[in-house]
Parts: C-alpha cells; sequence; structure tokens
C-alpha cells in the first residue's frame, strides 16, 4: 500500500485499525468484512456511524462493485473493455458496451490535459514488459528493439473517436490499459454507491487510492503518506468530505535485473520505466483524476510537474524524486503534517 491509514494512536481512523491494531472493543463479529481483495489489491472500507448489523450487507456490494469494475474494465480479460480491446485491433467503427464510456472519455480528456503522460493507449507496451499480469515479472527487460517498435505505433487515446456508444478508431496498435486510472474510479463509483445507502461517512481505500465521505465523527478523515524509501508513515494529511488522495510509487511492483531497478510507470516517450521520480501523491474530489494525475505527474518528473499538474486541474501535489528530494505545491505545504521528529528539507515550487 501506498498511502496508508495510520496507526489510532496518531489518528481517527476507526474499526479497521481497531483491528489491525489489536485493541478490538467492538461487538461485531463480521469485522473482517471491512477489508477484501478485490482489484488484485487489498480494498479497506471503514465505515464511521454505520449500525453494525447493517454493515455486511454494505460491504457486500462495494466488493460485488469492485469485482464487476475489475470484470468489466480489464485490458486482456474478456469483459467489456476486453472486447473494445479486441475490435480496437482493427481500425474502424464498432459499438462499445456502455460501460466503458465514461471512463474512456474522462481518460481521453485527462490524457490529453497530460500531454499524453497518462497514456493508458500504450497497453501493448505495458504488456512487453509484463506489468499487466498479476504476477510480478522477474526481468530481464524486453529487447529495445521491441520497445521502440512498439513506440513507433505511437498509439494515443486521441486515435480514437466516441460517438454515444460508439467508438471510431485509426489506430488498430491501441490497447487500452487502464491499469492508472480504475482503482481511483472504482473508489469513486462505490463512493457513490454508498451514499445512496445512506452511508455518510466512510474511508473506501483501493491500495494508493482514497476517497473520503464526511468525516470521522468530529475529526476529518487522517491518512499517512508512506515515504518511498521506507515503511514508515512519514507525514499526513486530512481529507475533507468527497475529497481523494492518490499516491503512485516506484516501490509498489518492481524488479531488480543486473543492478537496475525496473518499476511499471512507464514513460510514454521513452518506452522506459519513468526515472528520478520515487513517489508522487495528489488530492482532488475526482478519485479517477487524482489516480491518473499521480501517474502523470510521476511521468512528468521534478522538472515538469507543476506544468503538467496546472494542464490537469490539480492544485494539490506532493512529489518525492530518487535523490530523496521533497517538492510540494503551496496548496500541499498548507495541508501536510509531518510525523518526523523535525520538518525534512522542502521545496515549495509555485504551479504556473
Ligand atoms: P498503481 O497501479 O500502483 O496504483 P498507478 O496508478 O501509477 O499505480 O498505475 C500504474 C499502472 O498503470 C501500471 O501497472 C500500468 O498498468 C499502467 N501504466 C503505466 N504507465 C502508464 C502511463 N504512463 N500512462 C497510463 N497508464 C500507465
Ligand atoms: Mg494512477
Amino acid at each position: 500500500m501506498r498511502i496508508k491509514f495510520i496507526p489510532s494512536r496518531l489518528v481517527t481512523v476507526g474499526l479497521l485499525l481497531t483491528l489491525l491494531y489489536g485493541c478490538d472493543k467492538l461487538p461485531s463479529p463480521r469485522e473482517d468484512k471491512e477489508s477484501f481483495v478485490a482489484m488484485g489489491t487489498l480494498v479497506e472500507i471503514d465505515l464511521y456511524g454505520v449500525k453494525v448489523s447493517e454493515r455486511p450487507r454494505i460491504l457486500e456490494l462495494a466488493h460485488k462493485d469492485f469485482d464487476y469494475l475489475d470484470y468489466a474494465l480489464h485490458a486482456w480479460r474478456a469483459g467489456s473493455l476486453g472486447r473494445v480491446n479486441q475490435m480496437m485491433s482493427a481500425a474502424g467503427e464498432f459499438s462499445a458496451n456502455p460501460v466503458v464510456i465514461p471512463i474512456l472519455q474522462q481518460a481521453q480528456s485527462l490524457s490529453r490535459q497530460s500531454d499524453g503522460l497518462f497514456n493508458p493507449a500504450i497497453g501493448h507496451l505495458i504488456q512487453l514488459w509484463g506489468f499487466q499480469s498479476e504476477v510480478l515479472p522477474k526481468g530481464p527487460p524486453p529487447d529495445d528493439a521491441a520497445i521502440k517498435e512498439l513506440l513507433a505505433q505511437q498509439p494515443s487515446m486521441q486515435d480514437f473517436v466516441i460517438k454515444g456508444v460508439r467508438i471510431a478508431n485509426s489506430n488498430p496498435h491501441v490497447r487500452i490499459d487502464l491499469g492508472a486510472i480504475g482503482k481511483g474510479y472504482a473508489v469513486e463509483k462505490v463512493a457513490e454507491h454508498l451514499r445512496t445507502l445512506g452511508v455518510n461517512n466512510a474511508l473506501i481505500g483501493a491500495a494508493g487510492d482514497i476517497k473520503a465521505i464526511g468525516a470521522h465523527g468530529d475529526r476529518p478523515w487522517k491518512i499517512g503518506i508512506q515515504h518511498p524509501r521506507n515503511k514508515t508513515a512519514f507525514a499526513s494529511v486530512e481529507l475533507q468530505n468527497n475529497e481523494a488522495i492518490s499516491t503512485s510509487g516506484d516501490y509498489e511492483r518492481f524488479y531488480d535485473y543486473a543492478g537496475k531497478r525496473y518499476h511499471h510507470i512507464i514513460d510514454p516517450r521513452s518506452g522506459y520505466p519513468a526515472e528520478h521520480t520515487a513517489s508522487v501523491t495528489v488530492i482532488h474530489s475526482n478519485a479517477a483524476t487524482a489516480d491518473a494525475a499521480a501517474t502523470a505527474l510521476f511521468v512528468a518528473g521534478p522538472e515538469l510537474w507543476p506544468k503538467i499538474a496546472k494542464q490537469m486541474g490539480i492544485e494539490t501535489v506532493l512529489l518525492i524524486d530518487t535523490q530523496g528530494q521533497i517538492l510540494l505545491s503551496p496548496a500541499m505545504r498548507d495541508r501536510i503534517h509531518f510525523e518526523t521528529a523535525s520538518v525534512p528539507a522542502l521545496q515549495v515550487v509555485k504551479l504556473p
């Protein structure tokens, strides 16, 4: 997990932490339902002020939503996006299952705003690296010639036009992989669903993508941010109602080969894992936007991130580079709290 619920000693996070940290005072026999594995990751849902008797049904519905979206939006399985990808392998026009349309539209627009640094159309490249698989690849890295060949095909989210439920594609080399936005999108949809069930206070997290509904009683939800080079929550932020936080890091899915680290965030310009960044954390009201932006700004790196953040409408950003330098936007500086004994050296960078 890139973003962590922090220990109760520090914060207000309720049930789940009570469980994890072993001070079990709660009567419910179903507390273990508060986390489950979906989309290949640990999903944690913290419900505040929801009757113990109602929790199992709510958590089951949330779990179903995650499983359905995983099926529908998986790039390589036989679901709705899988079929879209099959149809994309020839230029032309086809009808798509409408469930994919809103996320594709959002991904197209975020990709454009990021100058293509967030580019879900590079599915073939991600597969070449092996990072589409739930099993972590071991290396060696792919041949440079194979990478160059896929780059030359220039797959882009702007190669297809959405017309209602029809998609007209002009580049058969596009393969859409929603790995950098799908968990955020799912978290957002589950939050919408929970609100309709009368849940007014909850924290929904799928690994590094977390969304807050309401608060934890009279205190806001507080989220720990993991340092990319050690496992401690070195900082924290409080989320307001309806805010989401996403972190992308080079320490989550990677392998070492011949003394070099190869991680899962690919720079679409080079075809290789993005260099210079260790982790990026972003806050935004929409969890899918936050997810995509964390990936885009990771690729953008220590020099370019302020420009791309501005273009994507993101104001609250923390970037830690591979030298350990901490860069942040003024909005992040105003709300981040360091859990370390002293405030580390920071570089506050204004957005253009
Ligand atoms: P995580 O999945 O660990 O939360 P991200 O949100 O950054 O991390 O997404 C990384 C995943 O997104 C990769 O596993 C891959 O499937 C896909 N991906 C990698 N590089 C890019 C990129 N430049 N643009 C869009 N998707 C990417
Ligand atoms: Mg992402």
